[in-house]
């Protein structure tokens, strides 16, 4: 008779067992990776799976879908939510553990504490009060910071797609002295260029067709800073690609891609160029560094 193998992949749904489960790990000096999610997978994650598989002794998965980083009237309750399947795609890339806790255990009656990245890192782009807001960083850095204390890892990836998010993470990772090293991937695209994200499948073939624009509107920027162009005619060009597809940005920005304050040319430092934009149901993001010409770009 076969006997098929226990699953590797522990899926673990409270703070304490996850603990008590990676202590044996960590006193053996096994190094630890976390990858945070959202679920509902797709190559941009698996791409930080892998990443993680290959240099971490032991890998945690979170899959927790975080009310506190949407707004009232966002996606929420729409967000696609397929634990099953997250876990069969989590195994085959060799996750040790699957952190799957509910809403209720991470935010139990009475909870009352936030961790806030204040200052200009949460205020520009989707933390402008008519976006996404503050509010939405709050959420995710009180999230981050709850993962990291009790996953208590050495690496944490996250995705360039998500390029404030990896910033205001690695800035509260710095000033709450979390000994964390944080690892940023790039954006893993489909064959169209549309940045991979879980809110692509709210998108219809034609919708999808239009998203294409975002991330034309970005090459189109690069392309246009590599001739030589300024950053307000970069920013031009790609206006032009939003608006020749019937997309109208929510923002569209070029900003220091390390502390996200205003630039005005690209000769000096690494920079973003950010664009959000709702495209039918999805609100999607997508961004591109545009490097100095002196330093490789
Ligand atoms: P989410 O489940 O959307 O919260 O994303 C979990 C992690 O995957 C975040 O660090 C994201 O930045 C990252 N991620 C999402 N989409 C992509 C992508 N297309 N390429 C690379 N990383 C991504």
């Amino acid at each position: 008779m076969a006997v098929s193998a226990a699953p590797r992949t522990k899926v673990l749904r409270e703070a304490g067992a996850l603990r008590r489960e990676l202590a044996a790990a960590r006193r053996a000096g096994a190094t630890i990776g976390l990858v945070p999610t959202m679920g509902a997978l797709h190559e941009g994650h698996l791409s930080l799976l892998r990443d993680a598989r290959r240099r971490c002794d032991v890998v945690v998965m979170s899959l927790f879908v975080n009310p506190a980083q949407f707004r009232p009237g966002e996606d929420l309750d729409a967000y696609p939510r397929d634990e099953a399947r997250d876990a069969r795609i989590a195994e085959a890339e060799g996750v040790d553990v699957i952190y799957a806790p509910s809403t209720e255990h991470v935010y139990p009656r009475g909870f009352s504490t936030s961790v806030e990245v204040s200052g200009p890192l949460t205020a520009v782009m989707c933390g402008a009060p008519d976006r996404r807001g503050r509010e939405h960083f709050r959420g995710v850095a009180t999230i981050v910071a709850k993962l990291f204390n009790t996953v208590r890892p050495d690496v944490a990836y996250f995705g360039q797609k998500d390029a404030q998010q990896a910033i205001v993470v690695r800035r509260m990772a710095r000033d709450l002295d979390f000994p964390v090293r944080i690892e940023v991937l790039p954006t893993v695209r489909d064959a169209d260029g549309l940045a991979m994200s879980s809110r692509n499948r709210y998108l219809t073939d034609s919708e999808r067709r239009q998203a294409t624009a975002l991330a034309r509107a970005l090459r189109a920027a690069e392309s246009s800073a590599r001739g030589g162009a300024t950053v307000a005619a970069a920013l031009e060009a790609a206006r032009g690609e939003l608006r020749g597809a019937g997309v109208e940005p929510e923002y569209l920005e070029a900003r220091d891609a390390e502390d996200l304050s205003e630039v005005r040319s690209f000769d000096a430092r690494p920079v973003l160029v950010a664009v959000a934009a709702t495209v039918g149901p999805a609100r999607l993001i997508d961004n591109a560094i545009i490097t100095p010409p002196s330093q490789g770009g």
